[in-house]
This record gives C-alpha cells, structure tokens and sequence, in this order.
C-alpha cells in the first residue's frame, strides 16, 4: 500500500519537472512532484541564474576598471569587487526565484515532496529523506533528473579541481584559472573570472572553442577573450594537476584554481532506472515525440534525454507532457530551439547552421556596418540568416554580438511561423538597434541591401 496516490508523479524539479507540475496541476491533474534539493534545479540554483549573475557583475566591473580606456571620456578611482558579497546578491536571486517557484507549484494544486527518489517499479517509487521512506504510486511518471557535471578521472573534482557549482560559490576571486573544456560554461565562467582580474587559460580538446558552431560565428568570441588576456590553448589535453600546474600535452599552466567543463552527464543513476531496463540513447534516456519512453506511462523530459540540454527545451517538453498526461492530443514538432551563450559576446544560433540543410545559402550581414554597435562602442559580431534557395524560406539564424540574448525571440518566432526573407526584409525595424541587421541580412540575401 503506497504512501501517497496520484495520477502524475514527477521525479526533479528543475525547469522541465517544476513546469509540467504546475501545468499539470492547472489541468486539474493530481499531481505530486519530488526533488532531493531545492525547487528549481540546476538551472535556478548552479547553472542558468547564478551564472547569469554572476555574468552581469563582471561585466559591470570590468567596465568600470576599464572606464578610463575607452572613448566615452569618464574616468573613476580604481574600483575593488568584494565576491563575498556579489555571490551572497547572486544567492539572494536564487533565494527569491527558489520561493517563487515553490509558490506557483502549490497554487497551480501540486504537492511537493523533498526526497530522493527511487523506481520499485513502473508505477511506483520510492522516496527517501534521512530516515524517511516514503512510496508514492501514480498512473504515469515522468523522469525529470537533468544533468551532473561530467567528472575526469585524472582531474576528480575536490579541492581547487572545481565543477561549475562551486565555481558559482567561490567568495574570493583566483589568481589564476585554468579552465578544462571551452564550451558553454567554461567560457561563460572563463570571462567572469578574466573580468573580474584572474589569468584565465582556457585547455580546449577541439582545435577551437565552442566546438559546435563554425569559426565564422565564433571568431568574435576568439578575439574578445584575446582582448581580455585569457590564453586559450586549442587541440589541448590536460594530463593532471599537481602543486598549483596543470600538465597538459602543450605544456604547464600555473593555476590557482582548474575548472572542469567537459560536458554534462545524465542522472540516470540511483534513480533505479537499470532495474526498469528503459531503451537508452547512449547514456541518456530515449524518448519518442512524445517524450514517452520505451515503458507504457513513463516519460522523460529535459537533459536526461539529451541534447541540447537547455532550460527552456525542458520546459516546453515539461509543458507537453501534461498536456499529453490531460488526454489532449500535442506532440513535439517545434521548428527550432534557440540557444545562446552567454559569452562576451554572445551567441545565438537558432534552427539549422550554415550547410546543414541541402539547398540552403547563407548571408551575413557584419554589425560595423549598424549604427547602434557604434553607439556602444561594440561593432564586433554579425547577423547570418540560413535560407532556402526553392522559396526564400528562412530555415537559421545565428548572430554573435554584445546583447544579442535579447533578439533571440525574434529568430525562434521567425522560423517557428514559416517567415521567408521577404516578409523579415519588409517588416519595419526600429532604429537604431541591432535588430535592424537581421533585416539587413535579409535584404542582402535579396541582393538590395540598403547599408552595405
Ligand atoms: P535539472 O535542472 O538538472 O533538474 C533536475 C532535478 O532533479 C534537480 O533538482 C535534482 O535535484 C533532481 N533529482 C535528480 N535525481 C533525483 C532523485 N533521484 N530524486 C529526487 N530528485 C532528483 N541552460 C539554458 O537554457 N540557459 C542557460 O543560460 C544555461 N546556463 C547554464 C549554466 C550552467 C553553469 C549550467 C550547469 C547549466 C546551464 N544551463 C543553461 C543548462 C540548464 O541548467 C539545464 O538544461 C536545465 O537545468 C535542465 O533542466 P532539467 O529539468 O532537465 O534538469
Ligand atoms: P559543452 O559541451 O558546451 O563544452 C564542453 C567542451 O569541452 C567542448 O568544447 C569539448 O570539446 C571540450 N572537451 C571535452 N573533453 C575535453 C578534455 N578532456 N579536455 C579539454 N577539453 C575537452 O559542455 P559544458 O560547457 O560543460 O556545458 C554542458 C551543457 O550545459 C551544454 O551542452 C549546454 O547545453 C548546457 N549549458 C547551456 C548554457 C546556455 O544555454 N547558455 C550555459 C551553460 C551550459
């Protein structure tokens, strides 16, 4: 006999669990969610929110170290940051968000249980907390572990080997940083760390960073951290570290603190998820378009089921999923996902990348050439549209820029409504802003450009 009952039962609550469980619970469903941390997961507590944070604070203090360096004619004392208290600010967001999730829970009607949970079988799980256990039975369960930091054997993390969790919660800022892994959170963190005054060597496996887009997209990026004095070493292994160096194959880097960002494993184990014998994709959890699993009632949403492990990807499926559990007829066809990095400067890519769909031809269009880049002082980055040859489809759109986060709607909107490069060339954009160069891509692509 079971503890608690339900019809739904959610196993974490990171942004995939915690949005289906209060979708869910706004369909009426009798919903229960557990989680063995704080609402919210990886995303609100080690990954999206602190590390955006901490992001802003850096970016903040390097422009007023560097006031005196730019053109703008404003100098200042020699600024200090005390990181102590930039992370207790950074905690006090997780803090409010953490509260604010579990509010919205509770009014959406889902109970939230703290523990860890464990599958006795495909109805039921267990739930442990200290000396607690606790069964809870439901008719359908959705498996919503997220993601570990992958750990290498020859760096095991402890000591000045950080993952990006307690890169997150440093109180004092390194000297020196080498960083293991040049993709998203390594260079996130790399330039928080290399704004905040730390020698930052970035020990990437692949012969560039970020490994996952073109050269052409990440150039701007390369020479940024060029800029900001972090070395980055590509084709690079790291051996070992001993006595504050980090060996790699291209030699020896001093290093204070090592941060290993090499990719994110799923957590599958523990769960009890080998006694289930799911099907796998690799480690991850297969899923079909209805993020249903290989067992009747069990779903999986979120980084456990792979790439591209993002926040908001979680939550859209989080989102599916209860609608699906509510009876309703939905499946998983979005267009495009998009993703930024929150590097300086960032990053978006949304849809297909240059050369990825037969038929397709690419267009730029640089940011030296918008006016508002030159207003704040950063004309390094470009737009790129991804468009079909047969009808003018716009099937991509990357840009690489200062603030470029904030466009990114704008391309998922784009594609997911079928846009072509006639209706974003006719489209009015405001003036001045970047936006402007994605209608300019647009129109070049049409062979009339108007500012190139
Ligand atoms: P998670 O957020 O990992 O949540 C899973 C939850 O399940 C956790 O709370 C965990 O405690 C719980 N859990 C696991 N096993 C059990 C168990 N047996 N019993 C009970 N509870 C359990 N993505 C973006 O889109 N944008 C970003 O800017 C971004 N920045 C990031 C920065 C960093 C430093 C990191 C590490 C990640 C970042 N990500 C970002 C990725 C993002 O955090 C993940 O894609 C997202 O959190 C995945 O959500 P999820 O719900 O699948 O899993
Ligand atoms: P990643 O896959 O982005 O980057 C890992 C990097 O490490 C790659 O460039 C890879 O070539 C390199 N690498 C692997 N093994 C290595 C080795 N032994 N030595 C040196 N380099 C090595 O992984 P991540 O940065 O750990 O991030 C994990 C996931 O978290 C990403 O897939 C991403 O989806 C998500 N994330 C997203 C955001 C965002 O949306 N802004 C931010 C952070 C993390």
């Amino acid at each position: 006999m079971s503890d608690i009952e339900c019809k739904l039962l959610i196993i974490g609550a990171g942004p995939g669990g915690y949005v289906c469980a209060i979708r869910a619970g706004q369909l009426g469903i009798d919903t229960v969610i557990v989680d063995e941390g704080e609402p919210g997961g990886t995303c609100l507590n080690v990954g999206c929110i602190p590390s955006k944070a901490l992001i802003h604070a850096a970016d903040e203090f390097y422009k007023i170290t560097h006031a005196s360096q730019r053109p703008l004619g404003i100098s200042v004392p020699q600024p200090k940051i005390d990181l102590a208290k930039t992370v207790a600010w950074k905690d006090s967001i997780v803090k409010r968000l953490n509260t604010g999730v579990s509010g919205l829970m509770k009014k959406a009607g889902a109970r939230f249980v703290s523990g860890s949970a464990r599958f006795v079988d495909g109805k039921t799980v267990l739930v442990r907390k200290g000396d607690e256990e606790h069964s809870i039975s439901a008719e359908f369960i959705v498996i919503a572990s997220g993601s570990a930091p992958v750990e290498l054997p020859i760096l095991p993390f402890g000591g000045p080997i950080l993952s990006s969790t307690e890169a997150l919660a440093l109180t004092e800022v390194p000297d020196s940083l080498a960083v293991v892994g040049g993709g998203y959170i390594g260079l996130e963190l790399g330039t928080v760390f290399a704004k905040l005054g730390t020698e930052v060597t970035v020990v990437e496996a692949e012969d560039h960073i970020l490994p996952l887009y073109d050269t052409g997209l990440t150039r701007p990026v390369a020479e940024r951290l060029d800029e900001l004095g972090v070395t980055v070493m590509t084709g690079a292994r790291a051996l070992g570290f001993e006595d504050g160096t980090l060996q790699t194959d291209q030699g020896e880097v001093a290093a204070d603190k090592v941060l290993v960002t090499v990719g994110r494993r799923p957590r599958t184990v523990g769960i009890g998820i080998e006694e289930l014998a799911l099907t796998q994709d690799g480690p991850f959890v297969k899923i079909d378009r209805y993020c249903q699993t290989s067992m009747r009632g069990i779903y999986a949403i979120g980084d456990v089921t792979g790439e591209p492990m993002l926040a908001h990807r979680a939550m859209a499926q989080g989102e599916m999923v209860a609608e699906l559990v509510a009876g309703h007829s939905v499946e998983w066809d979005k267009r495009a996902i998009p993703a930024v990095c929150f590097t300086d400067p960032e990053v978006v890519t949304c849809g297909a990348l240059p050369d990825e769909v037969e038929g397709t031809k690419t267009t730029l269009f640089p940011f030296q050439a918008n006016g508002r880049a030159m207003t704040t002082e950063r004309e390094d980055g470009l737009f790129r549209v991804v468009w079909r040859e047969s009808d003018h489809a716009v099937v991509g759109i990357q840009a690489v820029g200062e603030g470029i986060s904030e466009l990114s709607a704008a391309f998922s909107l784009a594609i997911e409504m079928g846009a072509c490069l006639e209706d974003i060339s006719a489209t009015v954009h405001a003036h001045p802003t970047r936006s402007e160069s994605l209608q300019e891509a647009c129109l070049r692509a049409l062979g009339h450009a108007l500012h190139i």
